[in-house]
């Protein structure tokens, strides 16, 4: 029995085994009921010598119920419970601490991976829709200067169904707000860590939020945000599910840009450019570009003409250019000696795109109260901004 357990767990998700040299492996020896797609749980159920119906009713507690109490699936044999409590688990984020503001509209929940490293999720409400900002990773490894996920290095890659779970916990507290702002839901990837560093697992936690037998939800309401990792980019041009793209740049040129995002020296502006525009040709989907803005650093009129003016270059002869920037004024991080531009700037920024023919809009912040706002999550229990 306890071979074909093993040899199951492998069948699920071997990458939750193989951890990579950043982490230890959870501890919870039970496997994850949201690591596995409805064809894996089928083949368990099989293995188990069930009907292999049984895989899409608990598919159905798991993603349309939002169920994950084993118990309380009493449309299954008692026989059957008792072996999954016994064998597997169905809520491996536990949630710490819940901090909320603007009325309980935007909450930000500290979570507990089965190894005990903490991660942060955010869910913002919104009068016609709900708005989860997820982490792809237990911190980051990228450190970006100006980020409080990367000030403390990365801890590990989150598995798909932890990256699964924490749209499962938005889910639940929407419905429990309203039940017709739940089928609105967007999932952006822009909690703690980098997406492309963390691609397999990410990418599958994606199919499986997409998965119109489970969960779900429609390509177009998720969105990921990449440093500029170009190799993922060029990946997800090749994907089939549509998901959108944002870009952070944060900067119009390499000598900046060095100083910000250390990634760049790997991947140099004109390469992540060169394959945002081949992403917005191959796949005819408009891009976000995300710039951060910091007082006195990247914030000057003249840096955003240089910008517009390198943006503009790329523009293919006779097609409209498909970017469109998302300015960020800087959210505070402890510690920090930079600070966030003052109203007018960031006006005077967007102002200059716009008069470049550049489509630009400001980033309009929630949660920064809590933490919550992005670039604030740091997902350390003890410290002031968790
Ligand atoms: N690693 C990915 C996604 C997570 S960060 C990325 O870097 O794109 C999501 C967005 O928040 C990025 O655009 C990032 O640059 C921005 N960000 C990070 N720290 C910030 C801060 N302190 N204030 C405002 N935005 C920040
Ligand atoms: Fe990592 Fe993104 Fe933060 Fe940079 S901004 S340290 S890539 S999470």
């Amino acid at each position: 029995m306890a071979g074909e357990q093993r040899l199951f767990i492998q069948s699920i998700n071997p990458s939750t085994h193989t951890m990579e040299k950043v982490s230890p492996v959870p501890t919870d020896a039970r496997w994850s009921l949201y690591e596995a797609t409805l064809p894996e749980l089928e083949a368990a159920m099989q293995q188990w010598g069930e009907p292999s119906f049984r895989a899409r009713q608990l598919y159905r507690h798991l993603y349309s119920r939002l169920t994950s109490d084993i118990q309380a699936m009493t449309d299954l044999p008692g026989s059957l419970r008792a072996r999954l409590l016994e064998e597997t688990q169905a809520g491996g984020l536990r949630v710490v601490r819940e901090r909320r503001t603007d009325d309980g509209q935007t909450r930000k929940a500290l979570m507990a991976l089965p190894d005990g490293v903490m991660i942060e999720t955010v869910l913002m409400v919104y009068p016609e829709r709900a708005t989860v900002c997820v982490s792809t990773q237990a911190g980051c490894g990228i450190g970006c200067v100006f980020c409080a996920t990367g000030q403390a290095g990365l801890r590990r890659n989150l598995s798909s169904g932890e990256i699964v779970e924490q749209v499962v916990w938005a889910a639940r507290q929407v419905r429990a707000i309203s039940l017709e702002r739940s089928s609105h839901l967007n999932v952006v990837f822009m909690g703690m860590g980098e997406p492309f560093a963390n691609y397999e697992r990410w990418w599958d936690a994606v199919k499986r939020l997409h998965d119109p037998q489970g969960f779900n939800l429609s390509a177009r309401k998720m969105t990921v945000s990449t440093v500029g990792l170009v190799p993922g980019i060029r990946r997800l041009s090749q994907e089939s599910l549509p998901i959108n793209l944002a870009i952070s740049l944060h900067a119009p040129d390499d000598a900046l840009r060095d100083t910000l995002i250390p990634i760049n020296r790997r991947y140099p502006l004109a390469a992540v450019l060169e394959a945002a525009r081949d992403y917005t040709e191959r796949t005819g989907r408009r891009v976000s570009l995300e710039y951060v803005l910091l007082q006195g650093r990247n914030d000057h009129p003249d840096q955003a003409r240089a910008l517009a003016q390198r943006l503009r270059s790329l523009a293919v002869a006779g097609h409209a250019l498909l970017f469109h920037v998302n300015l960020i004024p800087w959210n505070p991080v402890p510690g920090s000696a930079l600070s966030r531009p003052e109203r007018q700037r960031v006006l005077r920024f967007q102002q200059v795109l716009q008069e470049h023919q550049i489509a630009c809009t400001v980033r309009v912040e929630r949660g920064g109260e809590i933490a919550a706002a992005c670039g604030q999550l740091a997902g350390v229990p003890g410290n002031k901004s968790a």
